[in-house]
Order: C-alpha cells, then structure tokens, then sequence
C-alpha cells in the first residue's frame, strides 16, 4: 500500500470482525463507528465519517477522527441535494467518488467541512479542498447514507490497492445501513399496526364523539404528536352541527382550518393522498392561503410540520383528520399509508355514524306522526261528537212544542259550529301538503283594513276598541291575496275574541329589518294572554289554551295552524310574544316585494 504500507492480514481480520458485527449487531450507531475507526485505524485515513439519510438530509451520526474535527462534524446536516450534485461532478472510482479540488463551485466549498492547512505542490498530494466519498446504497438501490473520508494516508490521493480496502468497509458500512433499515421499518410496521389498532378499538365505543376523541389520542401517541384532530363536517341531511376531536387540545380554537376543506376536496381528495406541510416550506399541494393559515396554526402549536388527510368513503369527504409534529421531518411513505388507512376506517366509522342517527331520526319522526295521528282523530271525533250530541239532544226536545224554539236555535249554533269546524278541516288539510301558490301583489295594509271593517262589529259588541298605525304608502308583498287575508282575519280576529270588555287592539303595518326587507303586521292587544307553555304548542292543529275562561270561547285550535303554514308556503313565519293576563302580540313577517319585483313571477 501507499507510503504506510499497512497490513492487510490485519485490514482483513477487522473486515470479517466488522462483517460479523453487522449481521448480528442491532447497534446501527455503534458498527458505523467500528467501520470509521476501521478506516481511521486500519486504512491509515485521519477522518472517516458517516452520514445517515433521514428525509431529504444526509445527518453525519458516526465520525473517527481529532476531537475537534468530530465536533466540528457530527449532527451536520447537509441537503440530499447538495451532495448528488456534487456525485455528479465527481471521478468514478469504482463505488468512491473522488471530487478533486477545483473542480466544484465555491457555494459547495462554503458548506463543506475543508481541513485547514497549506496544499502542497506536488500533483500526487491531497489537497485540502479534494474529497472522497462513498454513497451507501441498499440492496434495492436505494440511498441510505454517505460516507466520507479525509486525510489520507502519507496526505497523497490514495492508490488503486488503498481504494480497494476502503470500498470493501464502504461496502460493510452499506449493509449495516441496509440492515438497520429493515429493522426499523419492520419496527414501524409494528408500531403503526398498533396504531390503526386503537383506532379500530375505539370505534367499539358508544357514540361518534368518544370515537373520535380516543383516535385523536391514539394518534397523537402514535405519531409523536404535539397536536391532532379530526374533524367531520355536518351533515347537512342532519343539519347536525360538526363532530370534532382533539388531542391534547380538544378542539380547534378557530372552528376549523381556514380553507382545508376547499383544498381537500380540490387536490388530495379525488388522488386519495393528503396535503404534506412543514412550516417554513414555500410550496405544497394546499393553495397559497391555506398553505399560510395552517403554518400560523402550525406556529401557534409549536409545531414544525403537519398532515391533513382525507376522511371519507366512496365520494363522499365526510371531513379530515390532521397530524401536527414538532419536527420538520415529513412522515414517510409507510407512515402516510397508515394515516390514510386510519382516515379510511374513520370515515366508515362517521358514515355509520351518521346511517344510524338518520334511522333513529326517521324512527322517532315516524312514531312523533303516529302519535300525532291517533290524537288527531281523537280530537276530531271529539269536536264533531260535542255538537252531533246537542243536535240530537234537541231534535228529541222538538217533539215537546214549548222547547221548540230554543232547540231549533241550538241546533242551528250546533249545526254552525259543525260547518265552522269542518271548513277549518279542510283548509287545514289543503295547506298542509301546499307549495305553489298563486302570485300578486298584496298590499298588507288593505288586508288590515278590510279585516278590521269586517269586524267592527264584532269588536263593538265586545266593548273593544281599536286602532291601526301604518305607513304613508303601500307595505307590499308577493302572493296569493285571499291566503294572507285568512292569515290577517285570524290574528285580529283572535285579538278581538280573546279580549275582555274595555280591552284595546293595535294594528301596526310596517317594513321591518336592517335594510327594511321585511313586512310586518304586528297585532297586539291587552285580552288574555296566553302562558309559557302553551305558546309553545300555539301554531300545532287543536292546540287551544289551556287556560279555561279561552277554553269557555268556542274555537277550533285550526287557525294558526293554517296561518303559518300559509306563512311558510309564502317564505315568512308569525310568532308570539304573551303573558297571561297581560295580552298578546302576534308578528307575522313576509318577504317585501319590491315595487319592480314582477309579480307574476313562478311560484318557487
Ligand atoms: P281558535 O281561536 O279557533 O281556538 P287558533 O288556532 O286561532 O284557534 O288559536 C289557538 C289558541 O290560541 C286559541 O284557542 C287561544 O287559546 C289562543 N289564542 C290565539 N290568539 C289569542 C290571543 N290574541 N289572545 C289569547 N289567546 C289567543
């Protein structure tokens, strides 16, 4: 060998020492520094190093070598990169790339680690800027590490016999590498096995919330997290607000990351991949502004890099579970597979979820209609039996002439409030099933007007006085004008009936709302009052307060069951305000027309 001349008897014996530790040994770290010293004891070279690949970066973890230059080397990170351009410019010396001086640009040398001592003249000599590596491969060809050396023996560029051995330790560095990996993936294989186990366990547990907060948890520990969420987007059949999970943090404190959705459904979603982030990149598969809202959360979190992917099944993105660590490191390929695996099982998770509470809500409305229906026809039956039984009890009494006047007037109120109850039945059923509805302009404040002449009378021989405040001109809306009379009728007519002698009604029409879009009749009075609870059953069919001197005023419990109903039909709604004793006030609000609105326009 060179100047040195070392043994080879004792290069070889290290070699098949070195051989028998890296097949046995699990200590990656301790043999890649048995193979630098090697090459440091046995090859005579003063610096032997070894970088591992972890990401995108070479990170030197073994150096044999003066203290000070390991100091100076190990936990270097250099970019991926930087050293495959750098292979490429150099001498093939077999598997040693050889990168004389001179040769690459000064950007390289100002990066690079270069010995600080004076070249020598002689073009056999090592130059302080040469450089001589070897890139460690897999068996599959795959870079796992480099290695690089410096000084070498005699400080002359090594011969054809010194490269030899060194390619032999570069090849024993390359296995150990080769070997470690496969260590650790099966490792890995084990650990996120154990992942999309918990995660599988969880959704044994009752209820999508618990579910989803156990994942969360699973995830976060195994995946080293500082944060995690998952969160599935409502269902809008439902109209359910959204599920959300979160570990350690139990929810987003925004509500949701700005923009992931859009981005989930734009880029990762159909490819079934996930949108991969750390927080100082430039570029990703997440648009500009989503990029920057999930680094300012990644900030807040004091995390480095993040994953969203996508929680679904079949088409349907049902929302998204996102992984925050605190190291820049990307997740890698068998990792990102079982973060989409996980995604999967939940969103099967979440749709059975959601299957199971849209039966349950279909149950219960069918029962809720059932039960409705039996009091229907109970009520009904009721209702037609009151009069029917008077009707007949008088008929039998007509017989005996002195009592005939009084029972032809009985059964005549009788035979009125049977026709009286039957209309109200069947307007109540014509709107129930009702969309369309005939389309004019409708001026509220002639409703109003002609409803109150009808009932002057009714409000004189009541002992109740009135009155109507209403804008200068027109309060317009668009719709069928003898609906929304029956609507006015009732409201005033009610204020009337249920007032007491001496009680007083105002009628308000105005345009209402912050841009005064709405039109209002506002129909309040000092009767009554109608109390909590019923004003909560007020607009269902039949509901009459259970208050007796309102029960004692005959009625049907129909009418603002069809006023609201016809409300609806013509996009507006009627409340209440009450206090029993006190009075009422009925509100019923409809979309303003437009004077240019055309109102003979379809109905929607
Ligand atoms: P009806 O008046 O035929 O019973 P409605 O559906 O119009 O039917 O009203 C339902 C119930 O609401 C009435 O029975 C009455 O108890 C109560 N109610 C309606 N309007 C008033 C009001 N202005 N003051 C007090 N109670 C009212």
């Amino acid at each position: 060998m060179q100047d040195l001349d070392p043994s080879r008897a004792e290069s070889v014996r290290r070699l098949f020492d070195l051989m028998r530790r890296v097949n046995s040994s699990t200590e990656t770290g301790e043999v890649l520094e048995e193979i630098a010293r090697g090459v440091v004891e046995v090859l005579g070279f003063g610096v032997a190093a070894i970088a591992r690949l972890e990401g995108d970066y070479l990170v030197m973890t073994a150096c044999v070598g003066p203290d000070d230059v390991r100091a100076q080397i190990i936990g270097r990170r250099n970019p991926k990169q930087r050293i495959m351009d750098e292979f490429r410019q150099a001498d093939k010396w077999g598997i040693l790339r050889y990168v004389p001086h001179g040769r690459v640009d000064d950007e390289f040398l100002t990066n690079a680690w270069i010995p600080d001592y004076e070249p020598d003249d002689d073009p056999q000599a090592w130059h302080p800027e040469d450089a001589l590596y070897a890139p460690l491969y897999s068996a599959t060809g795959e870079l796992l590490g480099n290695m690089a050396v410096d000084f070498p023996p005699g400080n002359r560029i090594p011969n054809q016999a010194l490269r030899d051995l060194l390619e032999l330790f570069v090849v024993q560095a390359g296995l150990a590498l080769s070997n470690a990996q496969q260590r650790e993936r099966l490792a890995e294989q084990v650990r996120l096995g154990e992942i999309v186990k918990d995660v599988a366990m969880a959704s044994s547990l009752v209820g999508l919330d618990s579910t989803l907060e156990r994942s969360a948890e699973a995830l976060a520990h195994g995946f080293g997290a500082v944060q995690t969420w998952i969160r599935c987007f409502p269902d809008g059949e439902l109209g359910r607000s959204e599920h959300a999970a979160g570990f350690p943090a139990p929810n987003p404190a925004n509500g949701g990351l700005p923009g992931l959705r859009r981005d989930l459904v734009r880029s990762a979603w159909p490819q079934g991949g996930a949108i991969h982030l750390t927080v100082d990149a430039e570029k990703s598969r997440a648009l500009p502004e989503t990029r920057e809202a999930l680094q300012a959360v990644m900030r807040k979190h004091h995390a480095l890099s993040l994953v969203a992917a996508p929680l679904g099944v079949g088409v349907e993105l049902l929302g998204y579970v996102v992984i925050m660590r605190d190291t820049d490191q990307v997740l890698n390929e068998h990792e990102l597979s079982a973060v989409r695996e996980i995604a999967r099982e939940l969103g099967r998770i979440v749709l059975n979820a959601r299957l199971y509470e849209r039966e349950s809500r279909l149950v219960a409305e069918l029962q809720e209609l059932d039960r409705y229906k039996g009091e229907l026809i109970a009520t009904i039956s009721h209702e037609l039996k009151t009069p029917l039984t008077s009707i007949i009890g008088h008929t039998e009494l007509l017989d005996e002439s002195e009592h005939s006047s009084i029972s032809v007037q009985a059964i005549a109120r009788n035979a009125q409030r049977l026709n009286q109850l039957i209309a109200n039945l069947l307007n109540y059923s014509r709107v129930q099933d009702k969309r369309e509805h005939v389309r004019s302009r409708v001026d509220l404040t002639e409703l109003c007007q002609n409803s109150l002449e009808l009932l002057q009378f009714q409000a004189e021989a009541a002992g109740v006085r009135w009155s109507i405040s209403r804008p200068d001109g027109a309060v317009l809306v668009n719709g069928d004008p003898d609906e929304l009379g029956r609507i006015v009728d009732n409201i005033i007519g009610n204020a009337v009936k249920y007032s007491r002698s001496g009680g007083e009604i105002d009628v308000r029409v105005a345009h209402v709302g912050e841009h005064a879009e709405v039109a209002e009749v506002a129909v309040s009075d000092t009767g009554l009052g109608i109390s909590q609870i019923d004003q909560g059953h007020l607009f269902s069919a039949f509901h009459r307060s259970s208050n007796p001197e309102a029960l004692s005023i005959p009625g049907t419990g129909l009418g603002l069951a069809i006023s609201r109903r016809i409300a609806e039909i013509h996009g507006g709604d009627i409340s209440v305000e009450s206090e029993l004793g006190e009075g009422s006030t009925f509100r019923l609000r409809l979309p303003r027309a437009d004077s240019l609105d055309s109102a003979s326009a379809p109905a929607s």
